[in-house]
């Protein structure tokens, strides 16, 4: 019972968090919304009670006819002016404020993701609620909005109904009351076993949306054709079907009957019959009453009960439903960030040193230690490449360069200042980064390439020459990538896509760039015409770059070589082939397997 009221206390929390969400960024929608179906709705509560008891009485009473005109014009003209004033809000004014809502949400939403740390991604809780944020949350505030109005306007028909019910025997009340006393009990079973059966289908419902993924995701498509993987997931979509039905069965044989207890006894027995019962006997037998009273008390008495079982069972379902999704909102939007912003706002205009002294660090929620007590300096406009076998600890270590994740122990310096100390934004302007999963965006070619809704043309020119991006293309520059945005836009090959990622790091006027494996889609021609630009094109800069290809290697000025979270070696190709160490072991066995494929 306790938690029953706790989750009604938060979801009501949650509501007036959202509705506050929606007041600040849409107000008028906020108003329109709950004001004009409540009035939209008044005309019909009232006719239905009121006008119909005026209407009788004037007939019974045998008073003029002209009375009646008058009311049902009066009514005419205030159906007509709540229609004009709900259509012009429906039609024309909601459809605008909707796209501004769903517009603020996502905005809200993606300016909380870019600002959060980089390693709540690796938190599948953090993950779950953004990816629910993203997906649900334009149609779950609309929810909030329509369920609030329904309550509303429920509330507003009982107060009025019972108003008028009230001034004409209050007794009818009490058979409305005990209908509700026998209803709600029964309501909350129902939302009960409504809620259950939501659990207990949630992970059935994340099974389904895995296999449409699966179906409509172009990832999936070419594996897809050209295999049985499609039967063997559909056998597990219909075993997931055959379960699906399994699990609901038993929810849905007792909900029938549920419902039958809750609609058809209380109703039947209390309003129809009792009221009828009650009212009819004093307007037929005792004459306490006139015929219009009994019309609108009977009439009356079904829709306050009805309003009643709707806000109790109905809307007691979907409100805890919505509070739970923006409470996932709330959640996502009130994590705090663990990388603490600094204040410093130096933006190097040439490189400097970086140094990473004494490092270890371990991810977030795991205890193994991936790299450990690392010491190494980096002086301004080298060429560094970091290399060693798969999980060495690379990629972490350019991570913690680019303050994705701050060190566990030690620190990292750059031109002798601790990089915790940077503002976090004015940090990244210093570096260029190119990351193994690199994306293209359905933008133009050069706007790929800066990175930015505006480019400098030649630069972009400059930069894709650099990267040995050589496609001709009719529009330049100017040519759409994908085709979200252009039906004429193009698909680019693996080897190109890297190449332009490779041009935002030339393109950037930064001291630094971080290339992670920035030779991995390209054939040997490429690689070697990018490594011969990369020194000419960065020769401003300093690189540290990520290889596992070691002809890549040949031409830094370092190698540092990486094992089990630790630097193993560390020189020159020519040093570390004259060391005859596991650079050299390494290095010799790719270039017989390059010289085996070449035979
Ligand atoms: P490399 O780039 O040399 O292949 P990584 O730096 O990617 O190596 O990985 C080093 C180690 O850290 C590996 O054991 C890997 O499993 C682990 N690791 C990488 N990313 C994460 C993460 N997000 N959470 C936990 N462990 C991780």
């Amino acid at each position: 019972m306790k938690t029953d009221k706790k989750e009604k206390s938060g979801s009501l929390k949650n509501y007036i968090f959202m509705l506050r969400f929606i007041g600040q960024h849409t107000p008028y929608m906020l108003f329109g919304y709950l004001f004009f179906d409540v009035l939209a709705n008044l005309p019909w509560t009232l006719s239905n009670v009121v006008l119909l008891k005026y209407i009788i009485d004037v007939v019974t009473e045998g008073k003029d006819f002209y009375r009646v005109a008058i009311a049902l014009a009066a009514f005419v003209v205030f159906v007509v002016i709540t229609n004009l004033c709900t259509t012009l809000f429906y039609e024309v004014s909601l459809p605008k404020q909707k796209e501004k809502l769903y517009f603020s949400i996502y905005k809200t939403i993606y300016e909380k993701a870019a600002k959060m740390d980089y390693e709540a991604y690796d938190n599948p809780e953090y993950y779950n609620d953004l990816v629910l944020a993203m997906t649900s949350m334009n149609e779950r505030a609309y929810a909030v909005l329509s369920n609030t109005q329904d309550i509303l306007t429920n509330i507003v028909g009982v107060l009025t109904i019972g108003t008028v019910i009230v001034t004409i025997d209050p007794m009818c009340l009490l058979f409305v009351a005990v209908c509700v006393a026998i209803m709600t009990p029964i309501g909350r079973l129902i939302a009960k076993v409504n809620v259950e059966r939501t659990e207990a289908m949630t992970p059935l419902d994340r099974k389904n949306l895995y296999f449409s993924r699966v179906f409509y995701l172009g990832d999936y498509a070419k594996e897809l054709r050209l295999s049985g993987a499609g039967r063997m997931i559909e056998r597990r979509y219909n075993d997931n079907i055959f379960d699906r039905l399994k699990t609901i069965s038993p929810y849905l044989s007792k909900q029938w009957r549920l419902y039958f207890c809750q609609e058809s006894l209380p109703m039947t027995l209390l309003i129809y019959l009792g009221i009828t019962l009650f009212m009819g006997y004093k307007a037929i037998v005792t004459k306490e009453v006139g015929l219009g009273d009994f019309a609108a008390t009977f009439n009356g008495a079904a829709s306050i009960s009805n309003s009643v079982f709707a806000i109790t069972s109905w809307f007691a379902i979907s409100f805890r439903e919505n509070g739970l999704y923006v409470e996932k909102f709330k959640k996502f939007m009130n994590a705090k960030e663990k990388i603490v912003n600094g204040t410093d706002l130096t933006v190097f205009k040439k490189p400097v040193t970086i140094k990473f002294e004494n490092v270890s660090f371990k991810y977030p929620g795991t205890e193994k230690y991936v790299l450990k007590n690392i010491d190494l300096e980096i002086s301004p406009y080298k060429k560094i490449a970091l290399v060693g076998y798969n999980g060495a600890g690379k990629t972490t270590l350019t991570n913690l360069l680019l303050r994705l994740y701050d060190v566990t122990e030690g620190r990292i310096t750059v031109g002798g200042k601790d990089i915790r100390d940077w503002d976090i934004k004015t940090y990244h302007e210093n570096f260029a980064a190119v990351f193994q999963d690199f994306s293209i965006f359905g933008a133009t070619l050069g706007e790929n390439v800066s990175m930015n809704d505006s480019h400098d043309e030649k630069k972009v020119k400059r930069s894709l020459d650099a990267s040995s991006f050589d496609r001709e293309l009719e529009k330049g520059t100017d040519t759409m990538l994908l085709r979200e945005f252009d039906e004429d836009g193009i698909s680019l090959s693996g080897g190109e896509a890297q190449k332009i990622a490779i041009a935002r790091a030339f393109y950037k006027d930064c001291a630094f760039a971080v290339l992670d494996e920035p030779s991995a889609n390209l054939d040997p021609v490429a690689e070697y015409s990018l490594n011969q630009s990369m020194a000419k094109a960065a020769e401003d800069k300093t690189v540290i770059f990520i290889s596992h290809r070691l002809s890549t290697t040949v031409m830094a000025d370092e190698i540092f070589m990486l094992e089990n979270g630790m630097i193993a070696e560390h020189g020159t190709h020519e040093e570390l082939l004259k060391k005859n160490g596991k650079y050299a072991y390494m290095f010799r066995l790719q270039a017989e397997k390059y010289s085996e494929k070449k035979n």
